[in-house]
């Protein structure tokens, strides 16, 4: 046993590949599927929408035999680097379940009043406690 494969590598099922007279393609969809099989699912997917953008780069079809992935998938993966990426912020990529419900909680501000007041140097302050006061660094 190999150590530690945490995914299987996906085999390409292009048609060289199947023949597998041309070793430099077939290398190379190996080598692909071994990248992809170290990336999570959106990087997977933005790698081959990618992919499928270049000139002269297979067509969806024939990616999804190489990589696996759906053509749907390969589609999305384009269609949200078209969109830069906007809603999949780069912080959490698991959106679609799976992971734990974020048990982050932020503490709601009490409607607005213990906010931070820099309302209050409209306000000027008496004269002794000028210096005081620009030394409150609080704003
Ligand atoms: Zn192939």
């Amino acid at each position: 046993m190999t150590a530690q494969t945490e995914k299987a590598v996906h085999r390409c099922e292009c048609d060289i590949c199947q023949v597998g007279t041309d070793l430099e393609t077939v290398r190379h969809h190996e080598q692909m599927n071994l990248f992809l099989s170290r990336l999570n699912e959106p990087q997977r997917r933005w790698y081959v929408g990618l992919l499928s953008q270049k000139a002269g780069s297979p067509s969806d079809r024939q990616l999804s035999l190489i990589t696996g992935l759906d053509e749907v998938t390969i589609r999305r993966g384009r269609r949200e680097l078209e969109a830069e990426l906007a809603d999949v912020p780069s912080d959490r990529q698991r959106r679609e379940g799976g992971g734990r419900p974020s048990a982050e909680k932020r503490p709601r501000a009490r409607d607005g009043s213990a906010r931070h007041r820099c309302l209050s140097h409209g306000r000027r302050p008496d004269g002794r406690r000028k210096v005081a006061q620009l030394s409150l660094a609080g704003c």
